[in-house]
């Protein structure tokens, strides 16, 4: 285990980044893009280090590794380097005839001193992505990683400590303690991605000096299979999304709802296409990752088996190893209502599978739960898509796919209520760290002309 950042150092950082964060405010589009293209080059340097640490943190496979820690990473600092003097200039907003001689416009202005606090289940591209929209914004950031990713957080230290000084960019590394102190300091911003439980500790920390906050957090994203659709493909789409990262992902499908009428075929495209995917002992694939830690593999499997001695049935896995973290890919039906499994998130390989014979009685079950952070729709029915869409609410949705909205750089990425507040990544992570400013220049006369005392003549001609 790595030590934890001592709670000296960390104050030490603190104030020598407020007080430079002036000095960093100041600086232009090119400063920015040449400091971010620095961390591209530490961070290619490094590729090797990325990879092999994050597999001995939890066994993720290489290719995962790059799909979906690397490649993102890159394609966030691609965007940034590239657009920063577009995000950075003014933006003109209409003018309004009745105030003829404003010039409207919003200046995107650094917000300061930003802290970023980070989960384990993605410990190379949240943390990286998140800094990187503070940095092109402008601001010094506090980066606290997870305390379940050790091998990773060297690395990004050491990355880190290549390109930054402390007073621009620190890295914390420790659990409670350490984060409870962070919280107690002044920032103009904090970020954070995790639980809603810890969610709601930090927009309670924020309030002491009105912190402004984008919370990412989690919750349980349904999956709905309608009508018109090649049920091969789409179990196979959900397969991915949902065993990528052996199921630990924020945007997973959590379960599935899926329309009675496809019951007979169900259970075999499953066993199937996981077969395919993983051969017949997931437990020697090269590509299913393990469970982060101890405490989230008891978790898991006694969800699991709880779910088991209440009568549910598995179509599919149900084994693991508490020795090497593993639990198989999981699909199983028959749930009671009130199960761990339907009632928290999963956050694990293991799918639970509800059959609606109308849609309305999945979105009632939908609407009753909290917000989610994503929601998957399945059909090729647009009236099916857009019933769905207009009688729930989620941070995102994909239709005919799942996970990929993440990918897209004009789409923003966040919750709603229970699941998150505000948005991240590329031109929205870049506004969130940015205090969107409202300027109206004045150009010909002073409004305020037509409004000056004495009031009571212009009471006059008003009441007249
Ligand atoms: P977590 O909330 O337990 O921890 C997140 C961070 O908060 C860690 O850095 C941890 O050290 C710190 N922390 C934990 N307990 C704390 C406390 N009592 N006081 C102060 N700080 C504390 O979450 P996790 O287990 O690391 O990650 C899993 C959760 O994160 C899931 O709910 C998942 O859906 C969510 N998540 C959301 C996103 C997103 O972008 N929306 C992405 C990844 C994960």
């Amino acid at each position: 285990m790595n030590e934890y950042t001592a709670i000296d150092d960390i104050k030490r950082a603190y104030d020598a980044q407020v007080q430079s964060r002036v000095i960093y405010k100041q600086h232009d589009a090119s400063w920015r893009q040449a400091i971010l293209r620095k961390l591209a080059q530490e961070i290619d340097r490094n590729h090797n280090f990325v990879v092999a640490a994050i597999a001995s943190d939890f066994g993720k496979s290489a290719v995962e590794v790059e799909v979906t820690e690397l490649m993102p990473v890159q394609m966030e600092l691609k965007e940034a380097i590239a657009k920063l003097p577009r995000w950075m200039k003014d933006r003109k907003v209409s003018r309004s005839w009745k105030l003829f001689s404003i010039k409207p416009y919003l200046h995107y202005e650094p917000k300061g001193n930003s802290l970023i606090i980070t989960p384990w289940n993605y410990p190379f591209q949240l943390p990286m992505a998140h800094l990187i929209s503070s940095i092109a914004a402008g601001n010094t950031v506090m980066l606290k990683l997870s305390e379940f990713s050790p091998h990773i957080n060297s690395v990004i230290r050491k990355i880190i400590e290549a390109v930054f000084p402390a007073d621009h960019v620190f890295v914390v590394e420790g659990a409670v303690d350490e984060t409870t102190f962070l919280l107690g300091l002044r920032f103009d911003h904090m970020h954070f991605t995790g639980s809603p439980a810890v969610g709601k500790i930090v927009m309670q920390a924020a309030s002491k000096f009105l912190s402004d906050v984008t919370l990412e957090l989690g919750g349980k994203s349904p999956a709905i299979i309608g009508p018109k659709v090649n049920l091969r493909t789409v179990i196979r789409n959900i397969i991915w999304a949902k065993f990528v990262n052996a199921g630990q992902t924020c945007i997973a499908p959590d379960y599935l709802w899926i329309d009675r009428a496809y019951q007979n075929d169900l259970a075999t495209l499953f066993k199937e296409e996981i077969l395919r995917a993983f051969g017949d002992r997931p437990a020697d694939s090269p590509d299913l990752a393990r469970i982060i830690n101890d405490k989230q593999f008891d978790r898991l499997t006694q969800a699991l088996n709880e779910a088991v001695d209440d009568g549910a049935t598995i179509w599919v896995g149900g084994d693991s190893s508490a020795e090497q973290r593993y639990i198989a890919p999981t699909v199983l039906t028959d749930l009671k209502a009130e199960s761990t499994l339907l009632q928290e998130e999963i956050f694990g390989p293991i799918l639970p599978v509800i059959y609606y014979t109308h849609i309305d009685e999945a979105l009632q079950l939908i609407q009753e739960k909290e917000k989610p952070l994503a929601l998957y729709i399945f059909s090729g029915s647009n009236a099916f898509v857009q019933r769905v869409i207009n009688h729930t609410s989620a941070g995102s949705t994909c239709v005919n796919d799942a996970m990929v909205q993440v990918m897209h750089p004009n789409l923003p990425f966040g919750g709603v209520n229970n699941s998150g507040i505000g948005q991240s990544f590329g031109w929205y992570g870049f506004r969130a760290f940015s205090h969107e400013r409202a300027v109206a220049d004045v150009k010909l006369m002073p409004l305020s002309k037509f409004f000056w005392f004495p009031y009571i003549d212009k009471t006059k001609r008003l009441l007249r």
